[in-house]
């Protein structure tokens, strides 16, 4: 037997209901906040992401999936959207139009992680970006954003977390500081973080393993860093958040597993899925699109996932199951009755309702056994009998209350489909 990438998973059509649930909620928050959505390839070249994502980062040391085509050409599956987003941005001129650029999307992407609850190798994100506005008028437009989508699916149990990480001019400060703190506990910090204090020492607040978080709690907070600019523009974002009614605890250890953050970084985070908790991560990126070869432009912007939103609505949600029917089965004996339902049910498609007939070939009891089991609202009976005269019973099942009808006339079906 052959099975699916570890990793990965089937969405079974009842479980797809979720899915587009969340999805039809993206996209009307998005319309309602002006965001129009962008579409980019599945794989791009592997440098975009080394560039954009950054090749300190684990995602681009550790968990891409890269492959050399037959042109010998080095791609990688996207492990996230928005350095494509940057790309697609620069390659198709829009640095150029009137500011603010909105655009969202809900892709794949592909990690190679540990598989674990919450954590895949392919998973699906709703993601959303704001170009083009450095204010901290754009930093709440975007995190109002991803919290009237949260909104939207009832998933109450999230808290905002917020942070500010500083710019270029005073992230050096900081990083000195940290290097300092790190470098005196250096023999306790895992393997990886070793490697990192050297590389990238802002990734080790980053570490899920167990003692480098005991040492992080102590370690100094990029928000006492801060230049006076990143400082105004951090309350600026607090102010906005305080008037808009939005919840946020300060929480000086996010600092975003990805390379291109400035200034703002922001988690959602969800109760009582585990140890996978954040639903959603953000932060502003003003160095990413000059990075990968355009302008300087301000971003900013947050993908959702969708796996662990899924995960977090087991908790309780505004999702509610619908009841599945079909308006009418026609159960059919014989070659000249089956043509005739075939026919009536094209027809009644056209017109917007779900009909069914048989297409396995059933006894009359089995068809009819059927009809219940996808839950036919009405039935019709039609055999050879019913041919010859032309007259039919079409049945209520709720009630079993049989009306005649002729079978020619559509109208009269309809008509009885309809009634209360
Ligand atoms: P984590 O710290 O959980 O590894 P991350 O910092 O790598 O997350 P981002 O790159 O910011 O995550 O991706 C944004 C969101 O995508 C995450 O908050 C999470 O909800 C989701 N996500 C990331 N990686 C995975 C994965 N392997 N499986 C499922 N969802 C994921
Ligand atoms: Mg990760």
């Amino acid at each position: 037997m052959i099975q699916k990438p570890r990793g990965t998973i089937d969405i079974l059509p009842k479980e797809a209901k979720k899915w587009q649930f969340i999805e039809n909620a993206a996209r009307k928050v998005c319309k309602k906040h002006g965001f129009g959505e962008i579409r980019f390839p599945t794989f791009e070249e592997t440098q975009l992401f080394a560039r954009g994502v950054g090749d300190t980062t684990d995602v681009v040391q550790k968990e891409m999936y890269t492959f050399i085509d037959r042109d010998g050409t080095s791609y990688s599956l996207r492990p996230e959207g928005t350095a494509s987003v940057a790309r697609s941005v620069i390659e198709n001129g829009l640095a150029s139009e009137t500011m603010p650029l909105k655009l969202f999307y809900i892709i794949n992407c592909f990690r190679h992680e540990r598989p674990q609850a919450g954590r895949y190798r392919e998973f699906y994100q709703f993601g959303a970006e704001l170009f083009g506005a450095a204010t901290p008028t754009a930093d709440f437009e975007l995190i109002s954003l991803a919290a009237d989508f949260l909104d939207a699916l009832g998933i109450t149990a999230t808290t905002l977390h917020i942070n500010s990480i500083g710019c270029p001019s005073c992230r050096p400060n900081y990083k000195n500081a940290l290097v300092a703190y790190f470098s005196e506990r250096r023999d306790e910090l895992c393997d990886t973080c070793k490697v990192r204090l050297d590389t990238n020492p802002l990734r080790i607040l980053d570490c899920k393993s167990p003692v480098c978080s005991e040492i992080c709690k102590n370690a100094p907070k990029t928000i006492d860093y801060l230049c006076q600019d990143c400082s105004a523009h951090f309350d600026g974002l607090k102010a906005r958040l305080g008037v808009s009614g939005i919840r946020y605890n300060i929480d000086p250890h996010i600092v975003r597993g990805l390379d291109y953050y400035s200034r703002t970084v922001f988690e959602f985070i969800s109760e009582g899925i585990g140890a996978q908790s954040t639903v959603c991560g953000g932060g502003r990126y003003d160095g990413l699109v000059s990075q990968i070869g355009g302008p300087e432009l301000a971003g900013i912007g947050f993908a959702a996932g969708i796996n662990r939103l899924i995960l977090s609505m087991e908790n309780g949600s505004a999702y509610k199951e619908e009841e599945e029917f079909v308006d009418l089965y026609i159960a059919a004996l014989g070659e000249s009755a089956s043509v005739k339902a075939t026919g009536i049910c094209a027809v009644l498609r056209s017109k917007g309702f779900t009909a069914e007939t048989d297409m396995v070939g059933r006894s009359l009891k089995a068809q009819m056994k059927y009809a219940n089991k996808i839950n036919a609202k009405y039935t019709l009976i039609i055999g050879d009998g019913e041919i010859e005269t032309g007259k039919a019973q079409i049945r209520k099942m709720e009630n079993g209350q049989q009306t005649e009808i002729n079978i020619e006339d559509i109208a009269a079906i309809i008509s009885e489909l309809s009634a209360k």
